[in-house]
């Protein structure tokens, strides 16, 4: 720390004062010996660390890190070659109009087929994948199979209405993303970009913002998603006109025990409806959750107590399913 402190000091260069920064990897020859070259290799993981930790600081190497390096490093190279071998797939979460329960669409969310692991989440690959600059990639390979399968469904005489897909912020900047839907000959209504909060106009660069526009032009719906957890101004947010705020969990979750949250997300959803933007919630875990959504007035609700995400042959048994058991409700009430 003493020796970083000195290191930070403005030193004169000719007319100006610099600044330099350093970190420090620091490992030891404890424990069973080590050759040189693998003390250096320790010290190199514990600096790797220190940069990752922020920058101008130092780190001691341990076995924690190496392991982390490791397996980081393992699932890097197998993510590469899972995206040749066509491990990763969409699975589908259902969401229903919150009055009639009625199947209004599904929301694609990747997943790892890994062939020793089984079924991976997102949470467990994409900041690799991110970090791997393959996230785009994976956008569009969901996007591609969201609408192939789509298409079966159609064809297997479930209609369902519309699929959302989830674009990084990476994806949307990509010049080739309205040529690509372009040539999709998508049906205007039919598809939904997610966009995080975090990705308002602000952060958005020309290359988004045109995309943003040609995609609009072809039909695509623009949803806002985890609203309410970011930091965007409401104001940066109707820029991007969006179809559809996607209320975060987050939101969802206190619902039944606080009179204030229910007041909170009550006035989310006046908000969208007086500027004729829907409003989904997510994470409606219990149907308790369901009715205080739907007496507030959320249009569409998605979560565990209404349907997880399923394999696409999984979709049209449910759709049958959820149609009988409508149709059933509705003879009920007759
Ligand atoms: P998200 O877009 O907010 O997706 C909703 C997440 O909440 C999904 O997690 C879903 O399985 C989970 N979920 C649904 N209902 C409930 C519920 O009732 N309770 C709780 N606790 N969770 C619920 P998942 O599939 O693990 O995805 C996590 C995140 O990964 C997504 O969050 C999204 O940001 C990202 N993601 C998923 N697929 C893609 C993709 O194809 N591309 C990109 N760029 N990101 C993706
Ligand atoms: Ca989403
Ligand atoms: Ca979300
Ligand atoms: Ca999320």
């Amino acid at each position: 720390a003493h020796i970083i402190r000195e290191l930070r000091r403005p030193v004169r260069y000719e007319t100006h004062d610099c600044r330099f920064g350093a970190s420090i990897g620091i490992a030891c020859d404890s424990g069973p010996t080590l050759d040189a070259k693998q003390l250096l290799l320790n010290a190199d993981i514990a600096l790797y660390r220190a940069k990752g930790g922020g920058r101008n600081r130092h780190e001691f190497f341990s076995l924690d890190a190496q392991h982390h390096i490791v397996t980081t490093k393992r699932l890097s190279d197998e993510i590469l070659l899972g995206i040749e071998r066509h491990e990763f797939v969409p699975f589908y979460q259902p969401q229903f109009c919150a009055r009639s329960l009625d199947v209004v669409g599904t929301e694609a969310l990747i997943r790892w087929n890994h062939p020793v692991r089984g079924l991976l989440g997102p949470d467990r690959f994409l900041s690799i994948a991110e970090d791997l600059d393959v996230v785009a990639t994976l956008d569009a390979l969901v996007l591609q199979q969201a609408l192939a399968d789509h298409r079966q469904w159609c064809e297997a005489g479930v209609d369902i209405p519309k699929i959302s897909v989830n674009v990084s912020a990476r994806r949307l900047a990509d010049p080739a993303l309205a040529k690509t839907i372009r040539a999709l000959k998508i049906k205007p209504g039919t598809v939904s970009f997610e966009l995080l909060e975090s990705i308002s106009l602000e952060e958005c660069n020309d290359a988004s913002i045109a995309n943003l526009k040609q995609l609009k032009k072809l039909g695509v719906d623009i949803e806002i998603d985890d609203f309410g957890t970011g930091h965007a101004s409401i104001v940066s947010l109707l820029r991007l006109s969006p179809k559809t705020l996607k209320i975060d969990r987050e939101l969802i979750k206190p619902l039944p025990q606080s009179a204030e949250q229910r007041r909170l997300v009550g006035s989310i959803i006046e908000i969208g409806r007086s500027l004729g933007i829907r409003v989904t919630a997510e994470g409606v875990e219990t149907m308790h959750h369901a009715h205080i959504l739907a007496e507030l007035g959320c249009d569409n609700l998605q979560g565990y107590a209404l349907a997880r995400p399923m394999a696409a042959a999984d979709i049209p048994a449910f759709i049958r399913g959820e149609s009988w058991r409508a149709n059933d409700r509705g003879a009920r009430v007759i």
